[in-house]
């Protein structure tokens, strides 16, 4: 007797992967707006993604065991006295390509920004190569829904799957330019690199002063960023490129969990500070959680 249950569990199995070859990136940080770069290295079976600071071996930091810092504007992560800033981008593009196992050497403090999209990091990647791997994958998924809400517009609400990821998702945008705020899709890795991967981060204008006198955007540039002021500053790549951009971080945040997440979810008005909640609840209760 053959259960329904072990026939889906059959269907999404997949083995886990790693990078062919080395690949590397370099530019400067959006938020520092200093040189970094970043080295891609194969790694072993259930091994995950870890990020190793290249000026101090010791200072590492393991994907699903940290969470995220108390920060405005990106998502930074810290090993001892090595903050570690805008990881989101290239987390996500690891995450949706499905490379499980990757060592990543860090010059610097910051991932860097490239043309503020996902692209450049799905483009190396597949150009580097992908190869599976003996072991098998696990997903991430709760074992009830989850609800995040701070009672001021914002939460987040993940219900259990056995597989996929589905997220509908409500902007709130300050400004018209911006474009649609709200969208519901499958997260498939097809969707994620036509639709998702382009969308480059955006900002408003009057806001520049606001974040460099606190030591942020001080790489923001129209070549990495949609900027929008009285008009559009830069022309979009894409319909709704804030809106896609927003779903880009929401991933890449979520790829923080250190294992793929399967599930349902909505979220609502959340940015990276936000969206860390999700991050901290599966370190702190892992028995609300189940791998599958
Ligand atoms: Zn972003």
């Amino acid at each position: 007797v053959v259960l329904p249950f072990l026939i889906s569990r059959e269907i999404m199995q997949s083995n886990q992967k790693t990078l062919k070859q080395r690949v590397s990136f370099s530019g400067i940080g959006v938020h520092s707006g200093l040189p970094s770069a970043v080295t891609l290295l194969p790694a072993p079976e259930d091994h995950g993604v870890i990020f190793i600071n290249k000026a101090n071996h010791k200072e590492k930091i393991i994907v699903g065991q940290v969470v995220p810092e108390a920060a405005m504007h990106a998502t930074v992560m810290r090993s001892g006295g090595w903050m570690l800033s805008t990881v989101e981008h290239l987390v996500a593009a690891l995450v949706v390509l499905g490379v499980d196992n990757v060592l990543i050497e860090v010059e610097g403090s910051e991932i860097p920004i490239l043309d503020g999209s996902a692209l450049p990091f799905v483009q190396g990647v597949i150009d580097a190569g992908i190869v599976e791997q003996d072991a098998i994958r696990h997903y991430l998924t709760p074992k009830l829904a989850l609800i995040f809400d701070d009672g001021k517009g914002r939460s987040i609400v993940i219900k259990p799957a056995r597989e996929g990821l589905v997220i509908d998702y409500s902007a709130e945008f300050s400004n018209d330019l911006a474009g649609k705020s709200i969208m519901k899709e499958a997260i498939t890795t097809d969707f994620f690199m036509k639709e998702l991967a382009p969308a480059r981060t955006f900002g408003h204008i009057d806001q520049l002063p606001f974040l460099r006198q606190h030591g942020l955007a001080k790489g923001t540039s129209l070549g990495n960023s949609v900027v929008i002021g009285q008009e559009l500053m830069n022309d979009m790549r894409m319909t709704d490129e804030c809106l896609k951009h927003k779903v880009l971080d929401l991933i890449g945040d979520l790829s923080l969990l250190g294992k793929p997440l399967i599930g349902s979810i909505k979220a609502q008005k959340t940015g990276h500070n936000f969206n860390r909640q999700v991050v901290a609840h599966y370190i702190e209760h892992p028995d609300q959680w189940e791998l599958v």
